[in-house]
């Protein structure tokens, strides 16, 4: 076994706190993984703190936005070698037999993917754990090459906040002549409006003051919208054709925003609020509107989302602390006090 550190959750009600652990010595496929940085998103502290009621495994260490460096491989390990740039997203391992898993679509596996963190591995050997850590050992197939020119520090975010608003972008074709709205200006929300511009849309931020205006416009929004004045919603009816949900609470007002919709307008949901979410369907019916939902994106996405980020230089605004900054942080992350996502420096712990 391989000797390991990190920040761990004891319990749902406990802070993060130092925390040693081991990770399985490679097997045939096996890629050893030294860890450079590990983004904040979240849903680690959705997680952390059992708030999806999914009855979250402790001790839980979190962490699903890694970038690093490879330090071992396997005897069979075809697609990476010593020394490459890597990252490791939200999944590590799905049945692969799946009708999903078939079609490479691994994030929607039926019996459910391998989460990087707090999930049971197939062969029921152990807990995984996630990338507030130092090393990570994953199946060659589960890990992204990541271009040597993109810094590694700002890469970590894009395993989880770029895939997640990448994937429905594609998925929802924004582009050129398309009007797309980014409700929630966060770590997802920022990436969102970056790529959205990147293809070509049309795009407004809806957020819910003015705060972020001038962040919005620098990082391509040609609109932006604070849903605080009511007018908004007369003003800008019927007239997007895609909006994309990163808010992470269940506190808002979904008839307005679907009535900010065209005909066959989509609102799609990435935000995962621990709350239920209260929908009064007749705005979905009278204009034919659809209601979605949207998990990270696949393994083939997240590394065409890579090369897509490397190609037109599209990074996170972030803020690298050390990990033993990790419970301050995500104080902040629930204050909205971070520009716009936290990446620990694992080189500190
Ligand atoms: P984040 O950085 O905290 O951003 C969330 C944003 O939501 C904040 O910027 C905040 O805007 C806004 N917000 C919070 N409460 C609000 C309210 N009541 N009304 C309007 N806006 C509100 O979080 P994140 O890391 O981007 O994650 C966002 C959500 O996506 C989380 O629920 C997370 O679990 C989920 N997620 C889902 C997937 C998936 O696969 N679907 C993947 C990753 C994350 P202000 O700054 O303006 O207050
Ligand atoms: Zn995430
Ligand atoms: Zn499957």
């Amino acid at each position: 076994m391989i000797k390991a550190k990190g920040y761990a959750a004891l319990s749902a009600k406990a802070p993060l706190t130092p925390y040693s652990f081991e990770r399985r010595d490679p097997k045939d496929h096996d890629v050893v993984i030294d860890i450079k940085f590990s983004g904040i998103c979240h849903s680690d502290i959705h997680m952390a703190r059992d708030e999806w009621g999914f009855g979250s495994p402790f001790p839980m260490v979190p962490g699903h936005e890694i970038a690093g460096v490879v330090q071992a491989v396997g005897p069979k390990v075809t697609k990476f070698k010593v020394g490459d740039h890597v990252g490791v997203g939200c999944m590590v391992d799905s049945c692969r037999t799946c009708v999903n898993c078939k079609q490479e679509l691994e994030n929607y596996c039926i019996p459910g993917n391998t989460m990087t963190y707090g999930s049971m591995e197939r062969d029921g050997s152990a807990v995984t754990q996630g990338g507030y850590s130092n090393i990570i050992v994953t199946n060659e197939d589960f890990v992204l090459n990541i271009p040597k020119s993109f810094p590694l520090d700002k890469a970590a975010p894009l395993l989880c906040a770029g895939v997640t608003t990448y994937s429905p972008l594609k998925h929802w074709k924004a582009g050129p002549g398309k009007k797309v709205g980014v409700l929630g200006l966060g770590g997802l929300g920022h990436m969102a409006v970056k790529y959205a511009v990147a293809m070509g849309a049309d795009v407004t931020v809806i957020s819910h003051s003015d705060k972020k205006r001038e962040d919005a416009k620098r990082f391509g929004a040609v609109n932006f919208i604070n849903t605080k004045n009511p007018e908004v919603f007369t003003e800008y009816a019927v007239s997007f054709d895609l909006i994309i949900n990163t808010v992470s609470s269940a506190d808002l007002d979904m008839a307005s925003l679907f009535g900010l919709l065209k005909l066959d307008g989509a609102l799609v949901n990435v935000g995962a609020p621990e709350k239920p979410m209260s929908v009064n369907v007749f705005p979905l019916i009278l204009m034919r509107r659809t209601f979605a939902g949207s998990a990270i994106g696949s393994i083939k996405e997240t590394q065409e989302m890579l090369n897509f980020s490397a190609e037109h230089q599209i990074m996170p605004e972030i803020e690298v602390i050390a990990p033993d900054q990790v419970n301050a942080a995500y104080e902040r992350v629930l204050k909205s006090d971070v520009r716009y996502r936290f990446v620990l420096d694992m080189a500190k712990l």
